[in-house]
């Protein structure tokens, strides 16, 4: 106990709380670096698609992108441009010097956010996270479907593939609730998403 000067404390990453002598702990890091090990590759075609050389991913994702409206030409997708001066200036530190940096836990959410708005941009929907869909499903008052509308409905909207006998399982395991409607046992997609996500752990 008496050779450690270092005062160890609790991570201050969101939801984490493993010790560390950092204001972040070691797999807290770890995420960060992995998420900035991506961003030298996004910055590059954000850079395009701001500059409408190359289209982002779904037009939908591409929304707010400003360029639309009467005198705002040249059509620039200020979405991307400002994402990728963001990501660019995230680049100034190490995770390393993030992690021993009061800020740390902060600069992580800011990062993590900004390179996730632009992974949307760039590679399209599938990235978006499961918090992200919960929110947004729960938002769109998504009523609950029959296995055969919500599979082709989960592939088309998330890019998942659910197998009816997984469902089924789930089901049985009692993880998801079957919703009876006359007749048509139907599914909360939210919490099939959860399911999905937790299999998948
Ligand atoms: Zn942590």
């Amino acid at each position: 106990m008496s050779e450690k000067f270092v005062y160890e404390q609790e991570c201050t990453g969101g939801g984490c709380d493993k010790p560390t002598t950092h204001y972040l702990c070691g797999d807290c890091t770890t995420s960060l670096a992995k998420t900035m090990s991506d961003i030298p590759r996004l910055i590059e075609v954000l850079k395009l698609i701001s500059t409408n050389i190359e289209k982002a991913f779904t037009q939908k994702a591409a929304r707010g992108g400003g360029g639309g409206k009467a005198g705002s030409k040249p059509p620039m997708n200020l979405n991307a441009y400002q994402l990728a001066l963001n990501l660019n200036m995230a680049l100034a530190y190490t995770p390393h010097q993030y992690a021993t940096h009061q800020d740390g836990a902060w600069s992580k959410q800011y990062i993590e956010s900004q390179a996730k708005a632009a992974k949307l941009l760039v590679d399209g929907e599938p990235e978006v996270t499961r918090t992200e869909w919960e929110t947004r499903l729960k938002l769109q008052g998504v009523q609950p479907m029959p296995a055969r509308h919500l599979i082709p409905w989960f592939k088309e909207k998330l890019g998942v593939t659910i197998h009816a006998g997984t469902l089924r399982q789930w089901v049985f395991l009692k993880k998801i609730q079957k919703i009876e409607t006359g007749g048509h046992p139907a599914y909360d997609p939210v919490e099939v998403l959860k399911e999905y996500e937790r299999s998948k752990r």
